[in-house]
């Protein structure tokens, strides 16, 4: 493996450890534990004077290709991979605070992630405050003397509001805190949190990394120091390790992860572009568009627009519920970063446990609807969208 690899050459070929037999696709490790050659060894092994897998609870060799290729694209250290997102993002978060610490989170988070910090984190001690993230100044007066993390994603699910990264790192560092970025929506290939500052970034794998609908996967990356420090022991004695198989079905995902990428953005900047002339709709919220309230972050932190495209229907929820039902191609369903374009509705399903008051700060209201475009044929998705706007009673 060569540092100097561009990503799409890391994505093929980066953390591959070819057995005696010479496989061309990584070789699935199906093991729960590993045998040693005599006592000694095994005790060599447990005091760490020689190197080796002990149990595939704490790292095991398919997990260890994904988690290598993981730090190839992201230019991080470390890297352990997780049974799925929310296990990252707990993880990540939890691992490093302790009862009378404090976190500041964006207010804008994915619905589990927002539990995590505003509901799971206080039953600890843990105190927590949300913030309208788009504006420095807002982190700024959220800092306490204990504040120890600050928690954001950028772009947001489902508005695709954007976060200074830099910003936020800049303030963090100045207290001695640490910066947890939750990059799903930006994918690796678009946002490096890591270059822009920020310390630890976390990733469901379910979601572009996977992109074919088949696993639920997660990975926390960072450096060295950080993990051996507050990550190691948490990850190995609270148990989120992924299972083997998944870290080959993620191994497959990241070959073709830029490919897939590419097209899905192509098709959401297009759809995007579409949407935002016709006449039963609002307003178009896409990243790559220069309508974008935060173009100018947008083009200091990102290399590419969004796979993902907010649409604000005039109809309300009658028309985001017709528009859905009259879709074809396009299917109703709350994930994303899937090869199939997919569209849900956040008010009555991803946002549905926020009050009304919530919902109205971010942006959500009753004719909100969040495509994630597929790889699909970009005319066939406009057509489709086409006819369905057709059906829509404005
Ligand atoms: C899906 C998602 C998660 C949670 O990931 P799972 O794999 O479903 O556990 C966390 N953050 C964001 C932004 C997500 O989109």
């Amino acid at each position: 493996m060569s540092k100097t690899w561009r990503p799409a050459t890391q994505l093929v070929h980066g953390g591959s450890l070819r057995s005696q037999y010479g496989e061309t696709s990584e070789a699935i490790y199906l093991t729960q534990g590993f045998v040693y050659e005599s006592a000694e060894a095994a005790e060599a092994r447990f005091k760490g004077e020689t190197e080796g897998y002990i149990y595939a609870r704490y790292g095991s060799p398919t997990n260890d290709m994904f988690e290598k290729r993981m730090c190839a694209l992201e230019g991080a250290e470390e890297a352990r991979a997780t049974a799925s997102g929310m296990a990252a993002v707990t993880a990540a978060i939890l691992c490093q605070v302790q009862a009378g610490d404090h976190i500041v989170a964006a207010r804008a988070l994915f619905g589990s992630c927002r539990w995590v910090v505003e509901t799971l984190a206080p039953k600890y001690g843990i105190e927590c405050t949300l913030v309208d993230g788009r504006h420095l100044e807002n982190w700024e007066k959220a800092i306490r003397p204990n504040t120890k993390v600050f928690f954001l994603e950028s772009p947001t699910n489902p508005t695709l509001e954007v976060i200074d990264i830099a910003g936020v790192a800049r303030l963090a560092n100045q207290i001695g805190a640490k910066v947890v970025v939750d990059n799903v929506f930006a994918t690796p290939i678009f946002q490096k949190p890591l270059e822009l500052g920020a310390h630890i970034v976390v990733y469901s794998a379910t979601k572009h990394i996977d992109g074919q609908g088949r696993s639920l996967g997660g990975v926390i990356l960072s450096d060295t120091e950080w993990v051996n420090e507050n990550l190691q022991d948490y990850y190995r004695h609270t148990g989120p390790a992924m299972s083997p198989f998944t870290a080959w079905t993620l191994l497959k995902g990241l070959e073709t992860l830029p490919l897939r990428v590419k097209q899905q953005t192509e098709n959401a900047s297009k759809i995007a572009d579409f949407l935002a002339d016709q006449p039963k709709v609002a307003k178009v919220i896409y990243p790559g568009r220069k309508d974008h309230p935060q173009a100018d972050i947008v083009a200091k932190q990102m290399k590419g627009g969004s796979t993902l495209v907010a649409i604000e229907l005039k109809g309300g929820k009658e028309a985001a519920f017709a528009l859905q039902n009259a879709l074809d191609i396009v299917k109703i369903s709350n994930n994303l970063g899937d090869a199939k374009s997919l569209i849900t509705h956040p008010a009555t399903t991803t946002h549905k446990n926020l009050t009304d008051e919530a919902r109205a700060e971010l942006g959500i209201s009753g004719g909100t609807v969040r495509l994630s475009a597929g790889i699909e044929d970009t005319d066939d998705l406009i057509e489709d969208f086409a006819q369905a706007l057709a059906k829509v009673n404005a």
